[in-house]
């Protein structure tokens, strides 16, 4: 097949692991005779750079163009830095919301998965985590809080700020959908999480997803509180296998998922529209404080990369390979600084993606 893939490399290590994925995706495609081609454009700080904007017009159209994107990572260090002395709508991060409510990524998926390998980067007890976790948190990602109206306003006390939650049924019924679909692509159970004793707009979204499940009697569906879901996920995530929430609880919970595996250079991460379009990324960010040093992790950007393959052009068995490469990889010892324990010795970047390159050739 054909396939044009934007690339956003963004800033410090994105363009870093952005190489090595491409890498990966170019031994699929070798190997599968598939033709992708790229156009890169820039975004992040580096955009603010070049064009004075963290999200410039030609970005949008690039990936309007192209068939999936494929990010790296934006932002500066957190702090001292002038990116952070920046107004609200020229950070890196309004960038990235912008890029989603243009593209329509309404759906995102985060895989939070513990290789048996890198068990001893688990912050949890091994009683709680056995050998092993496999969930994914599936987050409503261009509504509610983060896109409801806001404001400010002076007031006797000083002045006083309001963002709102808001959800209607279309939203919360296309990401139920996405949830119980991929439900019934793996174990057939999905957990529901809201504030229903709470908040109204969780009622509305409880009501919608009942009414979604009958389209789908073969998942076990139950509903859970967010409060309870994040102390579920310390104390017994084994008992997950796919959550689906609201943009805000997602937010969280998903950062939550990701970090009892340990490893935040192993979590990938997809955004889908309708159709089959999609942005694919790593969870982690930019990391500055490793930049140009050759030494961060690849591989949940080349996992983003497999993603990219199974949710937006449908090679699901080109997709497995590089899952099955980055297992052989952990397997045979492949390390780099971020998952190597004690007594091991790590490889750079590069080693890694060539390593997977390697796995998938032979
Ligand atoms: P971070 O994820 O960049 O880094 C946190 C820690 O994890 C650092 O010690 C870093 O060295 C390490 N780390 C991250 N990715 C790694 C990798 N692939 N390999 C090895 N080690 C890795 O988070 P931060 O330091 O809080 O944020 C840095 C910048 O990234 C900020 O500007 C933040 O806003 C931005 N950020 C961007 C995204 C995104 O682009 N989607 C997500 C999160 C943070």
């Amino acid at each position: 097949m054909k396939a044009k893939i934007a690339l956003l490399p963004g800033d410090y290590i994105g363009p870093e692991v952005v190489k090595e994925a491409v890498k990966v995706l170019d031994a699929v495609a070798k190997k599968y005779s598939h033709e992708f081609s790229y156009e890169e454009a820039p975004v992040g700080c580096t955009a603010i750079e070049s064009h004075e904007d963290p999200m410039p017009e030609i970005t949008l159209e690039v990936c309007k163009r192209a068939d999936a994107v494929l990010l790296g990572a934006v932002g500066g260090p957190v702090s001292g830095s002038k990116w952070t002395e920046l107004p609200g709508h020229m950070r890196p991060e309004a960038g990235l919301l912008r890029l989603r409510a243009e593209l329509g990524l309404y759906a995102n998926l985060r895989p939070a998965i513990l290789f048996s390998e890198l068990r001893d980067a688990c912050p949890l007890a091994e009683n709680v985590v056995g050998d092993g976790l496999d969930m994914i948190v599936i987050r409503e990602l261009t509504g509610g809080m983060y896109f409801g109206p806001r404001g400010r306003k002076d007031t006797e006390n000083g002045e006083a700020a309001w963002d709102t939650l808001i959800y209607d049924e279309v939203e919360i019924e296309r990401i139920a959908r996405v949830g119980f679909k991929t439900a019934m692509m793996r174990n057939k159970k999905l957990t529901n999480v809201d504030k229903a004793n709470v908040l109204e707009s969780s009622r509305l979204w409880r009501s919608v997803v009942d009414r979604v499940a009958n389209d789908y009697p073969e998942v076990e569906l139950e509903h859970m509180y967010v409060d309870n879901t994040a102390m579920q996920l310390a104390l017994n995530p084994r008992q997950f296998d796919v959550l689906v929430t609201g943009n805000m609880f997602g937010d969280i919970l998903s950062d939550i998922a990701g970090a009892v595996t340990g490893s935040i250079g192993m979590l990938p991460s997809a955004s889908l529209a309708k159709g089959t379009f999609g942005l694919y990324e790593p969870v982690h960010g930019s990391a500055p404080d490793i930049a140009g040093k050759g030494i961060a992790n690849p591989l949940a950007t080349i996992l983003s990369a497999a993603m990219m393959l199974k949710f937006s052009f449908g090679l699901e068995e080109e997709a497995d390979d590089i899952e099955k490469a980055v297992q052989r990889a952990l397997t045979d010892g492949l390390r780099t600084g971020d998952i190597v324990a004690e007594g091991e010795t790590s490889i750079g970047t590069v080693e890694m993606g060539d390593a997977i390159v390697k796995y998938i050739l032979s």
